[in-house]
C-alpha cells in the first residue's frame, strides 16, 4: 500500500490528499492516454535531500507528451519546481515522484479534442522496486509470452498510460508462475527489456544493452552507459536473443523504481554462478554513490531540494 502524505500537486496547486480526486469520465480513465514520468529523491551523506536527473526526466515528460500530442499547460520549469516543492511539503528525506498527464473529461469517444489537459505529481516513499532481498542477491526472470509493442502499434519512447497494460499482463503471468518479473521480446524475438526496467548482460567482461528500438530510453539505462564508459568498459547497444542471456556471465536490470537490480535466474537457469557478478555490484554501487551526491564527476545529475 501507498503510504498517504499531507499534500498532491494538482493543476497548479497543492491540494490535501484526501481531496485529490477525479471525475468518473475523466477521458484518460476510459482509453489511456497519458502520460508519466518516475523519478527518485534520495537522501544524501551529508543530510540533504537531491532529486535524481530532474530535468532528464522532465524533459522525457515534455517529450512523450509530444509524442502523444497533449499538450501540458505549465512550463517545464514550474513542473520542476513543483516536484520539489511538494516533497518539502511532505517532508519526505527520499522517496518517489509520479508526476502524470492526463485528459480531464468532457467529450468521451476516442477524439478528445478540447477536454481540459491535466496534471498531478504525487509523491510518496517507496522502497526497492524489485525487493530489498532482490537488489542485494538478484532477482529471478522469466521470459513472458506477451510479446513487448511493436513500434508502429504503441509508442515506444512515450511514457504512455495505456502503455504498461501489456506490462501488467507480463508482469502477473511472471510472478503468478513463481518469478519476479518478466522478461519481454520485441516483435522480432530479440530481447528489449522487462516491465518497467532496461537490461544489461556482460559476458567475457563485454557489456551488451538492447538499442533504443523499440524500449523506452530509461534515464537510469543511460546513467549506467556512461558510468561503464567512465570506467572504461567495453559497451555496445546491439541486440541479442534469450538465449545469448542464459549463458551470459551477468545480466542486470535498470530503472529508476529497480535502481540496478542483478538478475540471478532466467528462465530457471542461474546466471553466471546465481548471484550478482563482480561487474554488476560495482556499477551498482557506483550509481547509488551518484544518486546520493557522493561523485563530484557526477555532481550534473544531482538536484538538491
Ligand atoms: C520507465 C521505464 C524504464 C526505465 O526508465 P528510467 O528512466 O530508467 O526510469 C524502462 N522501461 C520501461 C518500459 C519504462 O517504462
Amino acid at each position: 500500500m501507498v503510504q498517504k502524505v499531507d499534500s498532491i500537486w494538482m493543476d497548479g496547486e497543492f491540494i490535501r490528499w484526501d481531496e485529490a480526486k477525479v471525475h468518473i469520465l475523466t477521458h484518460t480513465l476510459h482509453y489511456g492516454l497519458g502520460v508519466f514520468e518516475g523519478i527518485r529523491c534520495y537522501l544524501c551523506h551529508d543530510g540533504r535531500s537531491e532529486v535524481f536527473r530532474l530535468k532528464e526526466h522532465i524533459d522525457r515528460l515534455f517529450d512523450s507528451a509530444l509524442i502523444a500530442e497533449l499538450e501540458i499547460p505549465f512550463s517545464p520549469e514550474e513542473i520542476m519546481d513543483a516536484c520539489k516543492e511538494i516533497l518539502r511539503l511532505n517532508g519526505l528525506k527520499e522517496g518517489y515522484i509520479r508526476p502524470l498527464v492526463f485528459i480531464g473529461d468532457g467529450v468521451m469517444g476516442v477524439h478528445p479534442q478540447d477536454n481540459p489537459i491535466r496534471v498531478v505529481i504525487v509523491t510518496w516513499e517507496w522502497g526497492a522496486y524489485l525487493g530489498e532481498e532482490a537488489l542485494q542477491q538478484g532477482t529471478r526472470v522469466k521470459t513472458s509470452s506477451y510479446t513487448r509493442h511493436h513500434v508502429n502499434v504503441m509508442m515506444t519512447k512515450a511514457k504512455i498510460c495505456g502503455n504498461y497494460v501489456n506490462s501488467v499482463f507480463a508482469k502477473r503471468e511472471a510472478v503468478r508462475l513463481g518469478y519476479d518479473e518478466a522478461l519481454m521480446l520485441d516483435t522480432d524475438g530479440y530481447v528489449s527489456e522487462a516491465t518497467g526496467e532496461n537490461i544489461f548482460m556482460v559476458k567475457n567482461g563485454l557489456i551488451k544493452t538492447p538499442p533504443l528500438s523499440s524500449i523506452l530510453a530509461g534515464i537510469t539505462r543511460d546513467s549506467i552507459i556512461t558510468i561503464l564508459k567512465d570506467k572504461g568498459l567495453e559497451l555496445v547497444e546491439q541486440r541479442f536473443t534469450r538465449d545469448e542471456l542464459y549463458t551470459a556471465d551477468e545480466v542486470f536490470f535498470t530503472g529508476t523504481a529497480a535502481e540496478v537490480t542483478p538478475v540471478r535466474e532466467i528462465d530457471d537457469r542461474a546466471i553466471g554462478a546465481g548471484r550478482p557478478g563482480p561487474i554488476t555490484k560495482e556499477i551498482q554501487t557506483t550509481f547509488f554513490r551518484a544518486a546520493r551526491g557522493e561523485l563530484e564527476q557526477y555532481s550534473r545529475w544531482v538536484s538538491y531540494l
